[in-house]
């Protein structure tokens, strides 16, 4: 069910790491992992406190010094398993709510940011071609006439040049250079500007 619940994101230092994380991600994956997760927490506490209930009733016939003595130490046991866990819970729904609040979008979403825009985004020099297409000098080989063409109506690109194609989110890879991840941080903010 849940692969190993003392993993280290679910430790508060994670919890921005974390949130970039899922937030890239399908809602409907990052939810059921957090759902999941939720659920385990919720039992595990829902456990502690029969098993607190047990224990209580095992030491009951115990000489009543005795059960003061024991009370102390299993109160103290009980306590600490009881932060533990209700910490776990309390950053789940934290994570939880931090990523429903916005309407985070998919990585299918972020593929549709009209691409003239991304490109004006990564200072290329566009000019009209037609109706649904722009030209621009090519930012990944050395020319004098444009030869990279940007398909508003599939919202890729294609250079008659060099012969490198893709989608946005290749765009902004290879123009910046950077990773995938990168790239939709990248789009996300920029498709904020754009709207
Ligand atoms: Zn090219």
């Amino acid at each position: 069910m849940l692969e190993d619940p003392e993993c280290k994101y679910l430790r508060e230092p994670f919890f921005e790491e974390i949130y970039q994380i899922l937030k890239d991600f399908p809602s409907d994956f990052r939810n059921d992992l957090l759902i999941r997760n939720i659920r385990y927490w919720q039992q595990k506490l829902k456990e502690l406190g029969e098993d607190l209930k047990i224990v209580v009733q095992k030491i009951a016939i115990l000489p009543l010094e005795q059960q003061r003595l024991l009370e102390a130490v299993i109160l103290k046991i009980y306590e600490k398993r009881y932060n533990f866990i209700v910490k776990r819970l309390n950053y789940l729904y934290r994570l939880k709510n931090a990523l429903n609040k916005k309407n985070y979008l998919s990585v299918e979403e972020i593929k549709k940011t009209p691409i003239a825009d991304v490109a004006i985004q990564l200072n290329l020099h566009l000019k009209p071609l037609g109706s649904n297409k722009f030209v621009s000098l090519c930012p990944f080989h050395k020319e004098k006439h444009p030869s990279l063409v940007l398909y508003t109506n599939t919202n890729r690109f294609y250079c008659f040049g060099c012969h490198k194609k893709g989608d946005v989110i290749d765009l902004v890879m290879e123009v910046k250079k950077c990773s995938f991840k990168e790239a939709l941080i990248f789009l996300k903010e920029a498709g904020h500007e754009v709207n």
